[in-house]
């Protein structure tokens, strides 16, 4: 008797047991780890991952598996390793973190088809009927899946997705012949001389070698209408079938093909030990320290190559708003064909569509955004982040994991290099780097001994006292003029969308608030509405003050849509585009500004911190930082890394080519360390200065986060609770542990619901990740129940 070990897709039960369920002798054999099988739970027929297989059990009364959902394991063993140890690290569920590991078509809506390859033996055209495919429902209701199974395991046949993707057309009505040349010519023979389309149409079939092709297409090569492809099809002569549109995102780009450079010394020093890392398949974590335009992407890219060469693959992460076609271009420009691209602005079904070249080994690198650290490559050779101190490779939601450890965590099983590569380490990574866990690599020259371009800051409370009320200093305003005198290009960065920040009563103060978030409004003039940017929640500007009644109602603060209405205004000539959230929801629509920018067709580019990353245009020659002390003032240890990273990234995005370029930074904080050292470019003192107040505040790379949010409509209940859970930790952690709180997050409410939180810092607590899991275990009923929700996350990057 073979039986699976089944983890049980029933989040609200919130169980990581494993259930035993005996498999029927009709799927014996078929049914491997790593597949989605259905299972009965109770009344309900559920489903679950199999994690392994055992031929004994304890249990008495055991039940039998209904039916197997996959034909192919859709887990391989590593990520089924994989997925232990992450829900361990991040106190998660199992099957949150196998589903975070697959691609989202595999949990929305989809229809399966089992169907044949080409060259495929007699045997399964007659179990199809002499067609190409059989949906899975069919083939379930005519107990063909065993029979289908072997021919996917002798590779006749595969398992395909059609996702129901509503928004795009992805599937397309296509013909194929299917009876043998000398038939058609017999056919030819025999069809009256009246049926002259059909004729027409079997002689061009026969003619032109016709295989696949779409029926409209079809019918006009053979000039024939659509009514004599209809006939023929009838006489099964061809057979009519729906296939998957061709839906790679790049389809229409043309990658010119790129060469290795020659690498300078600094990058064949960079290069050396990585290389030995990868011949001698020992696991190794690299820290490729070097600033923008120094070399590091070629240093990827040749490394990258060693590794192909090795018959390996590579998995190369990129933040998600840095997945420019400009980056993707550098790795299809190398590699070509062999390159899959993963990233959340494809639609689902293009996600699943490069996610099944990875599987089908039809692709040796990825590049893509957080999840596809994992990539179902099984001879990986190396993994590449790059921009390693971002904050989006931490994931916000279940399972709260970083890429980074995931990635050295797949590094060691594969006994392959990681290389994280950043102008401006992340504290942490820096930290292991000079402690010698991480090996440190540096370039420090910018190509072709380009300096970084001269910052200038300046302080606005000086405008100000000058009399200057507008929100560009004389500096930054003359410098733009005459930027558009010389036709080069201004690139101007605020990290705020909207028009105005907050909406307030001049005569007693009122702060527009949103009423079901603790957060002020903020005023988008395009609709002339106030916006939340927390729940989305969106209404009409009060004409007058809902405490006092006076109609002194005036906006304060700007955003992008305010900055370009006053650019607008005091520069009518200039060609103005903005690129923040608002202008870039349509797919698509990111590309489409950068191409605009890019060709010349505007002269200053606006932005948020989307435009931050990846810009790599010769003609940008001024660099403007409207107000860099917005972040500075958030509630988040971070906040002076998060300043400094940005102010040095924005910043080298002017003058990388042969035009020379220009920063301005304009602050009401010109002292503060942070915008100091990132207008001196000198990351080392920012790391040193940074270092000793983290240690100060006992805050990582000194200690370890845990946060514990709970969340509930009830104000009371969210108090209590937190007060419970802080007691539990207080008795179960050492003396050494610093526990804060219960305190109210820094944003209290938000979507109606009250959040209270508890943070502990800690070196070495043995006990406090099964304390965290008991925490979540015991509030599970209640969860489910009353909508109270317990959030505890591992090393946290949002503090809110
Ligand atoms: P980074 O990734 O550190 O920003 P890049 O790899 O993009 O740096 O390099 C910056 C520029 O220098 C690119 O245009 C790149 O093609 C060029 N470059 C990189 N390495 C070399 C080299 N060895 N010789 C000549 N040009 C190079
Ligand atoms: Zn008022
Ligand atoms: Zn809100």
């Amino acid at each position: 008797m073979t039986i699976a070990q089944v983890i049980v897709d029933v989040p609200s039960l919130g169980t990581d047991k494993v259930f035993d369920y005996r498999i029927p002798k009709k799927w014996d054999g078929m049914i491997q780890p790593g597949m989605r099988v259905a299972v009965p739970f109770g009344p309900r027929s559920i489903q679950g991952f199999v994690i392994r297989l055992i031929d004994h059990t304890d249990i008495g009364k055991i039940k039998d598996i209904i039916q197997p959902l996959d034909l192919t394991p859709v887990l391989n063993e590593e990520l089924l390793q994989l997925g232990d140890w992450m829900a361990r690290e991040t106190i998660s569920y199992k099957v949150s973190v196998f589903h975070a590991m697959l691609p989202v078509a595999m949990k929305a809506k989809y229809e399966k088809m089992i169907r044949k390859k080409d060259g495929a033996p007699l045997l399964l055209e007659e179990l199809l009927k002499n067609k190409q495919e059989i949906s899975w429902k069919e083939a379930e209701k005519r107990n063909l899946l065993p029979a289908l199974y072997k021919e996917i395991q002798s590779g006749n046949a595969e398992v395909i997705y059609f996702v129901k993707d509503r928004a795009r057309k992805k599937l397309k009505r296509v013909v194929e012949p299917i009876v043998r040349k000398d038939e058609m010519e017999e056919m030819l023979q025999a069809l009256p001389s009246n049926a002259f389309n059909q004729k027409k149409l079997v002689y061009h079939l026969l003619k032109s070698n016709q295989g696949m092709i779409e029926a409209a297409d079809l019918a006009k090569k053979a000039e024939v209408p659509a009514s004599t492809i209809k006939a023929l099809i009838k006489k099964g002569v061809l057979s009519e079938h729906m296939v998957e549109e061709y839906r790679d995102p790049y389809e229409h780009k043309n990658f010119e093909r790129t060469s290795p450079l020659p690498l300078t010394k600094e990058q064949q020093a960079a290069m050396k030990p990585i290389l030995h890392s990868i011949e001698h398949q020992s696991h190794e974590t690299f820290l490729l320290y070097g600033v923008t335009g120094s070399g590091k992407t070629e240093v990827y890219l040749q490394a990258i190559q060693e590794v192909i060469k090795q018959g390996k693959e590579a998995i190369v992460l990129v933040p998600e708003i840095a997945l420019t076609p400009q980056m993707v271009e550098r790795f299809k420009g190398r590699f070509g064909s062999d390159v899959a691209v993963l990233h959340s602005r494809l639609s689902i079904g293009e996600q699943y569509d490069e996610w099944r070249k990875i599987q089908k080994k039809e692709v040796k690198v990825v590049v893509g955004a957080r999840s596809a650290v994992f990539a179902p490559f099984e001879h990986l050779g190396i993994i590449i982040i790059d921009e390693e101190h971002e904050s989006s490779y931490k994931q916000e939601e279940i399972p709260r994991y970083h890429a980074r450890e995931v990635a050295i965590k797949r590094g060691e099983y594969h006994r392959c290099p990681v290389i994280l590569g950043s102008a401006t380490p992340s504290l942490e990574s820096f930290a292991r780097a000079q402690k010698g866990v991480y090996h440190l690599l540096t370039l420090s020259k910018r190509m072709n001994d380009r300096g970084m371009p001269p910052v200038s800051v300046v302080d606005m409370r000086e405008e100000l006292r000058g009399g200057n009320r507008s929100m560009f200093s004389t500096e930054l305003f003359e410098k733009i003029k005459d930027r558009l005198q010389k036709e080069e290009q201004t690139v101007l960065f605020l990290n705020r969308r909207g028009h105005s920040t907050f909406i307030m009563c001049r005569d007693c103060g009122y702060v527009m608030q949103c009423p079901h978030c603790d957060i002020s409004m903020t005023y988008h003039r395009s609709s002339s509405e106030m916006k939340c940017h927390y729940c989305g929640f969106q209404t009409g500007v009060p004409t007058e003050c809902p405490e006092c009644s006076s109609n002194h109602i005036r906006y304060f603060g700007m955003g992008t849509q305010k900055v370009e209405e006053e650019l607008v205004k005091l520069l009518p000539e200039a060609r103005i585009v903005r690129m923040d959230v608002d202008t870039t929801t349509r797919k698509g629509a990111h590309e489409r500004i950068l191409e605009h920018f890019q060709s010349g067709k505007a002269d200053i580019l606006l932005g948020t911190q989307m435009i931050a990353k990846g810009l790599d245009f010769p003609n940008i020659t001024l660099v403007g930082v409207l107000s860099a002390d917005t972040m500075l003032h958030l509630p988040d240890f971070r906040a002076a890394e998060k300043t400094f990273q940005l102010l040095t990234q924005v910043s080298g995005r002017a003058g990388r080519h042969e035009l020379l370029g220009e920063v301005v930074v304009q602050t009401y904080t010109p002292e503060h360390y942070s915008i100091q050292l990132a207008a001196m470019q000198d990351y080392q003192r920012f790391y040193n200065e940074e270092m000793s107040m983290r240690k100060i505040g006992s805050y990582p790379p000194f200690y370890y986060l845990a946060l514990v949010t709970v969340i509930h409509e009830d104000l009371l209940q969210a108090v209590t609770v937190t007060e419970k859970i802080s007691n539990f930790l207080k008795s179960n952690v050492s003396r050494e542990a610093i526990l804060l709180g219960p305190v109210a997050s820094p944003i209290p409410k938000i979507n109606n619901r009250y959040r209270y939180q508890c943070l502990i810092k800690y070196k070495r607590e043995p006990n406090l990740f099964s304390a965290l899991r008991k925490i979540l275990e015991h509030y599970n009923p209640q969860a489910s129940r009353d909508g109270l929700s317990i959030t505890i996350d591992i090393n946290p990057y949002n503090m809110m």
